[in-house]
């Protein structure tokens, strides 16, 4: 009798709802002693899966606060506490709205009643606010071509959907969807265990922009989302906040600035080094070169003193290790017709033409403002992912200069080994790549748009990506574009042709 006149007090206790962790721990264990089966929630047949959207910022939509944030499953809105009073509450008695999720411990109540739901039903909701990869589904990504389907009923390829721009961020969506396609970055960061345990030191709150990458990519490969597009929103706080307001989704901004300070900054994060070994960033993308530097003597002294100089220490070569994430590419000035706008005459140039300034042979004239130089590069050492920026935009004192050259290239096959030293060309087996992603800037100097060409690797078909359009689009026309910054993935093909043959032997 005793215990049952307890177990009506601790009831109605519940049924006041309160907010503090610890009433919700009595509440599980009541729920445990009384080893009853878990309160059928009638309300679920409310839920709206196509209002909930779980990619904008955990905050009640009343209070801004961060704290114990739950969102109402039947209108999506977030809203802070539980317990009687909170705006949760008062919003469940106000609208009868019954079911929410707790954005931070991923379990669901029903309010006003307070009583936790477990139901199997829901993991689906559960799994769109925090999508997880194993090893195995890893290894699908890029061979399965299963399409999903979002809630609208919309197709879409996992890795393929569009992302918001929320006021002009698409310079760092183009960027965050090249690199969501190379592979290794993505595998390492689809799965969370391979960065939960890296720690920052107090203060210091980069490993939110880790986090938030992760998170980016889980959603873009979700194969289970309940709209065919993410938003980046999450994310941009983090570059916001981190770059200190040097990136911001409100005003456009150049996609190489970002992408630069961006695996730096990631990097770093990780507590990476200055070995290859030391992050995912440098694993991918790190590559080596020389650069050999001599200064030119002053034009305006007598060719007698100038060939005198040359043979002086000062003028001699100076030769600098030098590591890099992307490789700078230098368009040849535009002709200067004097109809070239209205004749519409657009120059072009080859890939491998650019790709020239890296042979070890090449000198490059540079001016400072007190002197002149001739440099050249040597590439030693070609990263397994390689970065090719295709400088288009020049400052000049008064604006910003484009140039509308268009690069020729291959979408396969780029053969780099042709540009490096016999003696670099012995150590790498590989020097193919292939296109994985391209970059494109439209409109002025200083604004336009960026749009991207991402490679399905799954299906071998292109896809343009603008904001939340995503069209197929044939390889050939991605060459027509004006590429600003593309990303080619080194061929192994050799060792997987041996591969393929050994299992059809087998077979
Ligand atoms: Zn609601």
């Amino acid at each position: 009798m005793a215990s049952d006149r307890r177990s009506t007090l601790k009831r109605k206790l519940i049924d006041t709802g309160s907010d503090s962790d610890n009433e919700t721990e009595k509440t599980a264990k009541y729920i445990k002693t009384k080893s009853e089966a878990p309160r059928l929630c009638p309300y679920l047949d409310t839920i709206n899966r196509q209002f909930l959207d779980f990619d904008f910022e955990k905050l009640c939509s009343v209070s801004l606060s961060r704290i114990n944030v739950y969102a109402c499953l039947v209108c999506g809105k977030y809203f802070q506490g539980r317990g009687t009073n909170t705006h949760a509450y008062t919003h469940s008695v106000a609208e009868s709205h019954h079911v929410f999720l707790n954005l931070h411990t991923l379990k669901f109540y029903c309010l006003p009643d307070n009583y936790e739901i477990v139901d199997s039903s829901l993991d689906d909701i559960k799994y769109v606010l925090n999508p997880t990869f194993d090893k195995m589904q890893i290894t699908q990504l890029d061979k399965s071509d299963k399409q999903s389907r979002a809630i609208d009923g919309s197709m879409y390829s996992p890795g393929i959907v569009g992302m918001n721009n929320i006021k002009a961020n698409d310079y760092c969506n183009v960027i965050l969807q090249a690199l969501s396609h190379v592979t290794p970055l993505r595998d390492f960061f689809l799965r969370e265990f391979n960065y939960a345990h890296v720690r920052r030191p107090p203060g210091d709150s980069s490993y939110l922009l880790v986090q938030r990458f992760g998170e980016l990519m889980r959603k873009l490969w979700n194969p289970r989302n309940f709209k065919a597009h993410v938003s980046p929103h999450e994310m941009l706080q983090a570059v916001v906040l981190w770059s200190k307001k040097r990136f911001q989704f409100t005003e456009q901004g150049d996609p190489v600035d970002f992408l630069s300070w961006f695996l730096n900054a990631l990097h770093l994060a990780l507590n990476g080094t200055k070995k290859r070994d030391s992050s995912i960033i440098y694993k991918t993308f790190l590559g080596h070169m020389r650069i050999y530097t001599r200064k030119i003597p002053p034009l305006e002294l007598e060719e007698s003193q100038r060939s005198e100089l040359l043979h002086t220490v000062e003028y001699g070569e100076t030769v600098t290790e030098s590591p890099f994430l992307y490789l700078t590419c230098d368009l040849p000035p535009p002709p200067l017709f004097k109809d070239q706008f209205t004749e519409n005459i657009i120059p072009q140039v080859n890939l491998y033409t650019l790709l020239n300034k890296f042979n070890a042979v090449t000198e490059k004239e540079y001016k400072t403002y007190k002197e002149n130089f001739m440099k050249r590069f040597e590439i030693t050492e070609l990263p397994p992912y390689l970065i090719l920026y295709i400088k288009r935009f020049t400052k000049n004192t008064f604006f910003v200069e484009k140039n509308p050259t268009i690069v020729n290239f291959p979408v396969k096959n780029v053969d780099f080994g042709d540009i490096l030293t016999s003696e670099v060309k012995a150590k790498h087996p590989y020097t193919t790549y292939d296109l994985v992603a391209n970059i494109v800037h439209d409109g002025e100097p200083g604004q336009g748009t960026y749009r991207v060409h991402i490679l399905h690797k799954a299906t071998g078909q292109w896809y343009e990506l603008q904001d939340l359009h995503v069209t197929q689009i044939l390889p050939q026309m991605i060459t027509l574009t004006e590429a600003y910054v593309q990303i080619y993935e080194l061929r192994k093909d050799t060792h997987m042709e041996n591969g393929d043959n050994k299992n059809k032997k087998v077979m």
